[in-house]
């Protein structure tokens, strides 16, 4: 469970709720994220998970504005049924077929609007930006052609230049659908599909390897998308979306033969830091955060 313990934390008729909807949500570190940062910049907000039933996606959403709340994640399963539900969407929403943040807005009237965001494509970034010389004109590989994988290759075709990209999935279809929705982004580089067992060149020449699929996640720490660590050196940069456990078998075999490593904290945080802004205009103390979420980590163990 990933209380937060916010002393000062003062919730009263004015507080305003911001909402966590998917299922399940009971392990989720968002609360905590949230309202760490509440605490931090005296923000009168409160931010709650609501695990919501097959179904009740509509009126979990439309609840959101006759119950005057500031706005929602929306996580799995609902990235891309939520969409359709949205008043207004943002471009990089529109291109990538998914949201992960509603923010409420007031027309004139007083008229509230939904307008449903994506800040995965953010956060997966947010650790990028100041290397991404390094992944300009080399290739990217990106393991998993799932829900992630979506805002990872639309935020690598969109900002960081490469070379080529090669998906690297164990349905191929999958992969061809996810590639097919990007068709106008992918124009500015080739964007390949390989299987796991063939894709060991693309790998061992990639600058940036990113894992987008659950593998090497709590309970099964043991597993690992690329087994073969002779792929890896020292001009690589290999990121896990997996944050728990931060060290997984991946960045542990990376960094054993030279190569640079970010963990799926930073795109956590990223996410979030991107959503607080959407919600309260303000920039989220990411460092701080960061301390209080990793202390959490440590109490409660890689146990979720
Ligand atoms: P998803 O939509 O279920 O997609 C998972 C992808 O991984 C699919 O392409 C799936 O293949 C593939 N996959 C699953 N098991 C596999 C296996 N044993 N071998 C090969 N491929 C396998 O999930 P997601 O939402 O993209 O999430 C993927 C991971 O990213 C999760 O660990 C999640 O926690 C992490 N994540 C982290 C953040 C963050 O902020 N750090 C944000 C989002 C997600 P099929 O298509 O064949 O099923």
């Amino acid at each position: 469970m990933r209380d937060v313990v916010c002393a000062d934390m003062k919730i009263g008729a004015q507080t305003r709720p911001v909402v966590l909807i998917g299922n399940p949500v009971d392990h989720s570190f968002s609360p905590l994220i949230h309202n760490t940062a509440y605490e931090l910049q005296g923000v009168d907000a409160v931010y709650l998970a609501a695990g919501v039933t097959v179904g009740q996606l509509p009126s979990a959403v439309r609840g959101l504005k006759a119950l005057g709340a500031i706005g929602a994640n929306v996580t799995i399963p609902y990235k891309q049924e939520a969409l359709a539900l949205m008043d207004e969407l943002s471009e990089e929403a529109t291109t990538i077929g998914a949201i992960n943040t509603i923010t409420i807005h007031h027309d004139a009237d007083g008229t509230a609007r939904l307008r449903g965001d994506n800040t995965d494509v953010a956060g997966f970034l947010s650790p990028l930006m100041e290397i991404q010389e390094t992944i300009r004109g080399g290739g990217v590989v990106i393991f998993g052609a799932g829900g992630a994988a979506r805002a990872v290759l639309f935020g690598v075709l969109s900002w960081l230049s490469p070379a080529s990209v090669t998906i690297v999935a164990r349905n191929p279809d999958r992969a061809e659908a996810l590639i097919a929705s990007f068709a106008a982004t992918a124009d500015t580089c080739p964007v390949e599909i390989e299987m796991f067992d063939t894709a060991r060149r693309p790998v061992k020449e990639a600058r940036l390897i990113v894992n987008a699929t659950p593998l090497g996640m709590y309970p099964r720490e043991a597993a690992t998308p690329w087994p073969d660590l002779t792929a890896f050196g020292p001009q690589q940069i290999v990121y896990d979306l997996v944050y728990n456990p931060q060290s997984t078998q991946l960045l542990r075999d990376a960094s054993s033969r030279g190569a640079t490593t970010i963990n799926g904290i930073e795109m956590l945080l990223g996410q979030a830091a991107a959503s607080h802004t959407l919600w309260t205009g303000r920039q989220m103390p990411v460092d701080e955060v960061r301390d209080a979420l990793l202390k959490a980590i440590e109490a409660t163990g890689t146990a979720v």
